[in-house]
């Protein structure tokens, strides 16, 4: 499965495939190996190709990047945001700055 992030222009909302949740094209993630064009949420997109203990880099508060290790699936924070656990940090570290080591 590879799933990309979808930028269009004009930009337009619709709805994750997988939570339903209302989304910004430009935040919208596409699977290029569906013959349906669906759209998924950051968090779905996430969680659909990054299982518990994927290697990650994450960039820290210092933009410094650091290797870890996911610990838990993402969810979104109540405004939205989707976080991921990681090992070393406690609470939910912001998916945005985290991408797989064997993307990096
Ligand atoms: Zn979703």
């Amino acid at each position: 499965m590879r799933i990309v992030h979808h930028s269009s222009e004009p930009e337009f909302f619709t709805h994750c495939y997988s939570c339903n949740k209302r989304i910004k094209s430009i935040d919208a993630f596409a699977d290029l190996d569906s013959t349906a064009f669906v759209y998924y949420c950051h968090t779905c997109a996430w969680n659909k190709q990054y299982p518990p203990g994927t290697e990650v880099i994450l960039t820290n508060d210092f933009g410094l990047s650091e290797k870890t290790r996911t610990r838990s699936i993402a969810w979104d924070l109540g405004d939205g945001t989707p976080v991921v656990k990681v090992a070393g940090r406690t609470g939910g570290y912001f998916l945005q700055r985290i991408r797989p080591v064997d993307e990096s």
